[in-house]
C-alpha cells in the first residue's frame, strides 16, 4: 500500500498548463527542465503576488541572457567519481547519488542537466561497497541525488542497513529538500529508521526562505529532534537577497531546532542567470548578517567548486 507522501507525490503540478491553471497565470512556459511543484509547496505561494519568493524559485525564466560563464554543467560532477554513483573528493567522506528524482524542480538547480543514467548508487551498490570497504579512511557517507528521500522507506532502510554493516562508517549525512517541500515525506517509518540506526545521522535540509517552513513541516521535524539538523540555502536574487529575509530564515530555522549551515553562491547553470548576485553584494549581506545575528545563526557563505568541494567567499 502506498503511504501518504507517495500519494502526495502524485498531487504535484507538472508542466506549464497545470501550473498556469493553478496559479491563474500565463507565466509558466514549458522548457528543457520540466516544471514540477508539489501541491504542499504550491499552497504556500501567494497567488496574488507575482513576486512571491517561493513562486520565483519554480517559474522558468523565459528571457535567458546567455552569460558566457554560465553552462549546462557548472560543477563537472563526474570528474570525482571513481565508481559509478559515488563521488569521492575528501579522504573521510563519500557522496552517493541515490536517486534521480526530486519532489520539486528548482529552476536554479546546478544538477538540472546531470546525466543520472550512469550514476545510480542503488543498482551499483556492490561496486560501491567494495570501494568503501577498501578505503578505511572513509567514516562518513552522504546520501544525495536528486533527493534521497525520493526513495521509498523500504529502499532507504535497506541502503542504510548496508552502510551500517561497514564497520568503519560512523556518520550518515542526508541532503534533502523533499523534507521541506513535502513534509508528509517525514513518515513514522522514516523517523523510526533514522532515530534507531547506530550511525550518527545528520540531515542537511535545503530551505531558501522562511515562508517554506510550513506548520506541517514544523510539526513533522519535531519528531527528528534527536538528529542533528542543519540547513543550506542558495543566495537567490529576488528570493532571499536581503538581510531581513535571511535573518528571518535563520531565526525561524533555529525555532525549529535547525542550525543555518551554508549559504551558497549560485552555481552558474544556464537558465539561472536572473538569480545571480555579485560577490561584493553577497559579502555585504553576509557581513550585515553577522552584525544582526548571533554567530551560530550566521551560515557560512560558500561557493561550490565541484560536487564535493567548497571555498569560502
Ligand atoms: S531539490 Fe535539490 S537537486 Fe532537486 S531540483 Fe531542487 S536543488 Fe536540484
Amino acid at each position: 500500500m502506498k503511504s501518504n507522501w507517495q500519494h502526495n507525490t502524485r498531487s504535484t503540478l507538472k508542466g506549464a498548463n497545470s501550473c498556469n491553471d493553478f496559479f491563474q497565470s500565463d507565466q509558466f512556459k514549458d522548457q528543457h527542465f520540466p516544471i514540477k511543484i508539489p501541491l504542499e509547496f504550491a499552497n504556500l505561494i501567494d497567488k496574488n503576488n507575482p513576486g512571491d519568493p517561493l513562486l520565483k524559485q519554480v517559474v522558468p525564466f523565459n528571457n535567458v541572457q546567455n552569460q558566457a560563464e554560465f553552462s549546462l554543467s557548472p560543477l563537472g560532477d563526474e570528474g570525482n567519481a571513481p565508481v559509478a554513483g559515488l563521488i569521492h573528493k575528501y579522504p573521510n567522506r563519500v557522496l552517493l547519488i541515490t536517486s534521480r528524482v526530486c519532489a520539486i524542480h528548482c529552476q536554479y538547480c546546478f544538477r538540472q542537466n546531470f546525466d543520472y543514467s550512469g550514476h545510480d548508487a542503488i543498482s551499483n551498490w556492490s561496486a560501491i561497497e567494495d570501494y568503501i570497504r577498501g578505503n578505511q579512511s572513509i567514516d562518513e557517507v552522504i546520501l544525495s541525488g536528486g533527493d534521497p528521500l525520493s526513495l521509498s522507506d523500504e529502499k532507504l532502510q535497506s541502503l542504510i542497513q548496508k552502510i551500517e554493516r561497514i564497520a568503519h562508517i560512523k556518520n550518515l549525512r542526508i541532503h534533502s529538500r523533499s523534507a521541506v517541500v513535502t513534509p508528509s515525506r517525514i513518515t513514522d517509518k522514516l523517523i523510526g529508521m533514522l532515530n534507531n540506526t547506530k550511525l550518527n545521522v545528520v540531515i542537511v535540509l535545503h530551505t531558501n526562505h522562511a515562508n517554506e517552513l510550513s506548520n506541517e513541516f514544523a510539526n513533522a521535524i519535531q519528531k527528528l529532534a534527536k538528529i542533528t539538523l542543519l540547513n543550506q540555502s542558495v543566495l537567490l536574487k529576488g528570493v532571499n537577497d536581503s538581510v531581513s529575509v535571511l535573518s528571518d530564515l535563520s531565526l525561524r530555522l533555529f525555532d525549529l531546532g535547525i542550525l543555518p549551515y551554508y549559504l551558497h553562491m549560485l552555481d552558474k547553470v544556464s537558465g539561472a542567470e536572473h538569480f545571480l548576485i555579485s560577490d561584493e553584494r553577497a559579502i555585504q549581506l553576509h557581513q550585515s548578517l553577522k552584525k544582526n545575528l548571533s554567530g551560530y545563526l550566521v551560515p557560512k557563505l560558500v561557493r561550490d567548486e565541484n560536487l564535493a568541494s567548497k571555498t569560502w567567499v
